[in-house]
Order: structure tokens, then C-alpha cells, then sequence
């Protein structure tokens, strides 16, 4: 092989790679973030879970005068734990 023939063929486009199959697509998506599959995360413990949330936190800050509210989704667990500890902060009385 004469040295500009093996130049000419490094220059060569890689071999024409098959689009993936259905199946090969499919596995992508598992990879996907959960919130693209439909799935909520829970913000206080991050365990995934399907469905509606159990309840929401809800975050406020401010910047300038703009002010967010985001309300994360909590899942069963977490949201029981959360409201029963809210729950026992208000019948503790200290609403000082
Ligand atoms: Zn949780």
C-alpha cells in the first residue's frame, strides 16, 4: 500500500453504524431521569415512586423582589412522617 492510499483511508468516514433497534430504545429510557418516565421523586428522602405524591413540602425564597414557590413531592411515608411531626409541633402549643 503506497503511503497516500493508507492516508486516504484514515480520512474515510467510519463504518455506517445500524440505527438502533425498538428494544436498544427502550433501555435508553430506563436511563432516563426518573421524573422523564413519569415517576416522582420524593424531595425528603429521594426514593423513587410512581403515581401522585402522598403530599407536597412546600419552599419559598425570594430574589429581589421576585418570590418562588416550589412545592416538592414527598412520598407516602415521608409525608405521613412529616404532617405527624407538624401535627405534634402544633399540639406542643409552641406557636410562639
Ligand atoms: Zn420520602
Amino acid at each position: 500500500m503506497r503511503p497516500e492510499c493508507a492516508k486516504l483511508e484514515a480520512m474515510s468516514p467510519p463504518p455506517r453504524v445500524p440505527p438502533p433497534s425498538p428494544h436498544e430504545i427502550l433501555s435508553e429510557l430506563d436511563e432516563m431521569s426518573p421524573e422523564a418516565r413519569g415517576l416522582q421523586v420524593c424531595d425528603a428522602c429521594g426514593q423513587r415512586f410512581a403515581g401522585k405524591p402522598a403530599g407536597r413540602g412546600l419552599l419559598m425564597w425570594t430574589r429581589g423582589e421576585d418570590v418562588r414557590f416550589e412545592e416538592p413531592a414527598l412520598c407516602r411515608s415521608c409525608a405521613k412522617a412529616i404532617t405527624v411531626a407538624g401535627n405534634a409541633l402544633l399540639e406542643d402549643g409552641s406557636d410562639e
